[in-house]
């Protein structure tokens, strides 16, 4: 088995024979000509055949793949019709006394690498667009036909790069994937492979190599990878993954847009977890309502030093616009435990599970706190923001950390630094304690947010790091589902919402259990968005 890394421009996975694409071979020789009028005017007819072509070509797009995306073949009439590119041609022509052959390939040569040379990426993109136009003259000027071979069978495609006309011309239904050497995530080849729902991988470089034409591959969107002649593992491995994703594509087909409510009516949200800016996309393709638990912490332990209060608001400014108005509910960093980071400077500890963590380690360190909240309060402005506590016990705690937050408001508003001042705060519920005094810390936040990992953790007194205690780690005891009735009650005697973002959430066992006891949201990670939709209309 060989197996090739490149950059993935469309999850999914297509597993079938590797067909290399063909180019009908041309060589374009520098000739001389004695009327260089008639070279001209031959120039000329040829441009006007490929115009009428790319005209032809626009409308086979408008159908597959839509008018945004069949916009791409009017810019390439345009190209042909660009001044600077028909001045540079003649010229050639003329002042060299050569064949239109040459001129267009010197021209497309010296427009492409112009284009490469640019900092923009979209312009850079453009390279391999006037590329393209030409090449249609030269297939017309040589007097050859474009395209290639017929497929029998469907098939992953690899090649150099694919030019959007060739991308648009191959029969969509023999299609599996495509898989190239070069290429652009912005090149209109890989927004075509998105719109046309195609996995597929570009930029592999010299690893793709023609002789592995025929044999038998797998392309794995998610990860940007080629699989030649996979091994049984592998084939196995990813026809799972390929059925996962295939149910959960069906699933979206007939679930995106549709409510969280059951048959009876009762309407539940359902958001999802991250742990970093690059899940977004997840949470969006799997339309979440909203984000139920952003684990701050990652920021911390991606960094090797504690990140700045720019760095930090960079990232919540980007989720909370991202989400355009949809909750996006922070949890402060939850540091220490399994999540442990050497700058922190933290002691090593008998039971870390029970030691200096999270809520502890911000009120003992309110600097560090005080940077975060600082970050957020700002970044509240850009979007529906919420902030959220861990490991909270006592009513005592949720004060100070008002405390501390006032604090920072005043601070904010001495430096003339804009905040939104009515943040929704939240606690989670991951100790026995919380649960127990939940009433009284209803009374103080907007909502709860019951982290069953810890709770669990915390109610069974088993470490969740001990895969030794696996069989004994019952998320479902009674008594963890008790704790949840609890909190629940109080939070809504108290005029506060309820949610879970621990594993629990997403436990479709569970569902209607959790719908009984009235709970608000549900968040869990974006893969089990829809599935959780599904069993939530299917409950009475
Ligand atoms: C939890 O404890 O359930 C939770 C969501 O937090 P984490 O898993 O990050 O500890
Ligand atoms: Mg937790």
């Amino acid at each position: 088995m060989v197996t090739i890394s490149g950059k993935s421009v469309f999850g999914g996975v297509s597993i079938g024979k590797l067909l290399f694409y063909k180019r009908s071979e041309k060589v374009i020789k520098r000739t001389h000509v004695d009327n260089v009028d008639d070279e001209w005017a031959r120039f000329q007819k040829a441009k006007d055949t490929a115009v009428s072509q790319l005209k032809e070509l626009y409308e086979k797009a408008l159908d597959d793949v839509g008018e945004a995306n069949a916009m791409i073949f009017e810019i390439h009439q345009m190209m042909l019709e660009d001044l600077d590119y028909l001045e540079s041609i003649e010229n050639i022509i003329r002042t060299q006394e050569v064949n239109a052959e040459y001129a267009v390939a010197a021209t497309a040569d010296n427009f492409a690498k112009m284009f490469a040379a640019m900092d923009d990426a979209y312009m850079q993109g453009r390279a391999a667009d006037v590329r393209d136009v030409s090449e249609r003259v030269l297939d017309i000027l040589c007097g050859v036909s474009k395209g290639m071979k017929e497929m029998d069978e469907p098939c992953i495609i690899a090649a150099d790069d694919l030019a959007p006309s060739e991308t648009v011309q191959l029969d969509k239904s023999k299609v599996l994937g495509f898989a190239t050497m070069f290429g652009s995530s912005n090149s209109h080849t890989a927004i075509l492979a998105r719109t046309m729902n195609i996995p597929a991988v570009i930029g592999m470089g010299e690893a793709l190599l023609q002789e592995y034409d025929g044999k038998d591959a797998i392309i794995d969107g998610f990860t940007g990878t080629l699989y030649i002649d996979p091994d049984e593992e592998t084939m196995k491995a990813m026809q799972e993954k390929r059925a996962r994703d295939l149910e959960q594509k069906a699933l979206l087909e007939t679930l995106k847009g549709k409510e969280n409510v059951t048959k009876s009516g009762q309407k539940i949200n359902v958001y999802a977890n991250i742990g970093n800016v690059s899940d977004l996309g997840a949470v969006l393709k799997n339309d979440a309502g909203g984000i139920g638990l952003f684990r701050s912490e990652f920021l911390y332990l991606e960094n090797s030093d504690f990140p700045t209060e720019e760095q930090q608001f960079a990232v919540y400014k980007q989720v909370a616009e991202s989400m355009a108005g949809k909750k996006v509910i922070i949890r402060t960093l939850d540091i220490g435990a399994d999540k442990q980071v050497d700058y922190f400077g933290l002691d090593k500890e008998e039971n870390p599970a029970l030691g200096y963590r999270a809520i502890r380690i911000c009120l003992t360190r309110p600097e560090i706190f005080k940077t975060q909240l600082r970050a957020l309060y700002r970044a509240a402005v850009f979007g529906n923001l919420s902030i959220m506590f861990p490991m909270i016990i006592s009513v005592k705690e949720v004060l100070k950390i008002k405390e501390i937050i006032a604090e920072v408001k005043e601070e904010l508003t001495s430096e003339g630094i804009p905040f939104k001042d009515d943040v929704e705060l939240g606690i989670m519920i991951e100790t026995p304690a919380a649960v127990m005094v939940s009433r009284e810390l209803a009374k103080e936040v907007d909502f709860f947010s019951v982290g069953t990992n810890d709770l669990t953790q915390y109610t069974l007194a088993i470490d969740r790091q001990n895969s030794k205690l696996d069989e004994f780690y019952d998320p479902h005891h009674p008594a963890v589902l008790a704790m949840i009735k609890m909190a629940a009650d109080n939070a809504h005697a108290e005029g506060a919402w309820i949610g879970i973002c621990g594993e629990l959430g997403a436990d479709l066992e569970l569902t209607e259990e959790f719908l009984k006891m009235g709970l608000d949201e549900l968040s869990v990670s974006p893969s089990m968005v829809l599935p959780l939709r599904k069993r939530i209309r299917e409950c009475e």
